[in-house]
């Protein structure tokens, strides 16, 4: 790995290598974007740089950083440090996530359910930490993971740590979205904007590390997750393409449901996937996890819908297999193209609905009831 390797973000890296280059490299930082679109390989290549013995020129970016790079830095590759960063043992760079809060000092904070990124969290790993020496010398970088869910009192005891750090420490805060973080904290902080990856990148991504998968799960969830690789990679973990099959097969057939057994049909579905999500263990919340595996749910509905007005206004390879086809082909005899906005905009609206908790079943019925409404052909 190298920073090289970081494709598809060239803001983020001419504003990183900008501000190293000028007068007072930043002590802190804030990756701002998706999940998924590479925020810590970055945080980590970043580190990677400000720890290596001997950081150098890099002469051979990649072609689309080329007009750039001409003087940008990037990790020798070769040095203790690099080897370090590279196995990813190095002992001055700190990975900081809620869930730390299991090998806390203190018994009750172990005991609790980790929800937010507490001050408890961030006291014993981070402010303690910066106060020790580095063990190999150059400094130390502290990358906090979801540094949205702080709470107000993390990032106040985070203040002074951001603002006057011991010499060679750095701190790279990770985010969705800086307007979460408060303006204190934000204010000490460079801001370092990441986008979204296109979608031949990712596909070609999830090719690399899924070559068993068929294509036609790749360009799911390559469409499903647009522009991350993260999310991708879940929505192939999940075994989202099951999901997305069966919800095929019930719009398909949705004249042998009534409108509350198919809202019961969900209802079990999203019910299945909370467990899987369950599985990815990180400690959400039941309803946070019901919320989730709902919306995903309505997600993959609303995909066969737009798949069908791609097939119907002409684009027919947005349909990747046989079983799609004909599932979409029968979709299409029930909905015609003159309904399909108005469905997919209900379908938007209940899964909008869902952040201002609804009761979901409530929610479930009302949105098959419409769907049927909708359907003239059924
Ligand atoms: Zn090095």
């Amino acid at each position: 790995m190298s920073l090289a390797t970081i494709r598809h973000q060239l803001t983020a890296l001419q504003r990183l290598q900008r501000a190293r280059s000028a007068q007072r490299i930043p002590h802190a930082y804030i990756f701002e974007g998706p999940d998924g679109v590479g925020r810590e390989l970055l945080a980590r290549e970043w580190a990677g740089v400000m720890l290596c013995n001997q950081p150098q020129r890099e002469p051979h970016w990649h072609a689309e950083y080329q007009d750039s790079a001409a003087d940008w830095l990037n990790r020798c590759g070769r040095c203790r440090s690099c080897e370090l960063i590279t196995s990813q043992a190095h002992p001055d760079y700190h990975l900081v996530y809620r869930q730390l809060n299991q090998f806390h000092a203190e018994a009750e904070v172990r005991k609790r359910k980790a929800l937010e990124m507490s001050v408890d969290v961030i006291r014993q790993f981070v402010i303690a930490e910066a106060a020790k020496k580095p063990m190999l010398g150059r400094g130390k970088v502290f990358v906090i993971r979801e540094a949205e869910l702080l709470t107000t009192e993390a990032q106040n005891a985070l203040l002074k740590t951001l603002e006057e750090p011991p010499p060679g420490t750095y701190l790279i805060l990770i985010t969705t979205s800086a307007r979460a973080l408060l303006p204190t904290t934000c204010s000490r902080a460079h801001p370092i904007p990441l986008g979204l990856l296109p979608e031949p990148f990712v596909i070609d991504h999830l090719q690399q590390h899924y070559p068993e998968s068929p294509v036609e799960q790749l360009h799911l969830a390559a469409r499903l997750q647009p522009g991350s690789v993260g999310q991708a990679t879940r929505v192939l973990e999940l075994g989202l393409w099951d999901y997305h099959l069966q919800l095929g097969q019930m719009l398909a057939e949705l004249s042998r449901y009534d409108a509350l057994e198919a809202a019961s049909h969900l209802e079990t579905l999203a019910a299945q996937l909370g467990k899987k999500l369950q599985q990815e263990n990180d400690e959400r919340s039941d309803s946070d996890i019901a919320r989730q595996s709902t919306g995903l749910l309505l997600t993959l509905l609303a995909g066969w819908f737009r798949d069908l007005l791609c097939q119907q206004s002409g684009a027919k390879e947005i349909v990747h297999n046989q079983l799609s086809g004909n599932a979409l082909s029968k979709i299409g005899s029930i909905w015609q193209c003159e309904q399909i906005p108005q469905v997919i905009r209900t379908i938007s609206a209940a899964e909008t609905s869902m952040d201002h908790n609804v009761n979901r079943r409530l929610m479930l019925d009302d949105l098959m009831i419409q769907l049927a409404r909708q359907a003239p052909h059924k």
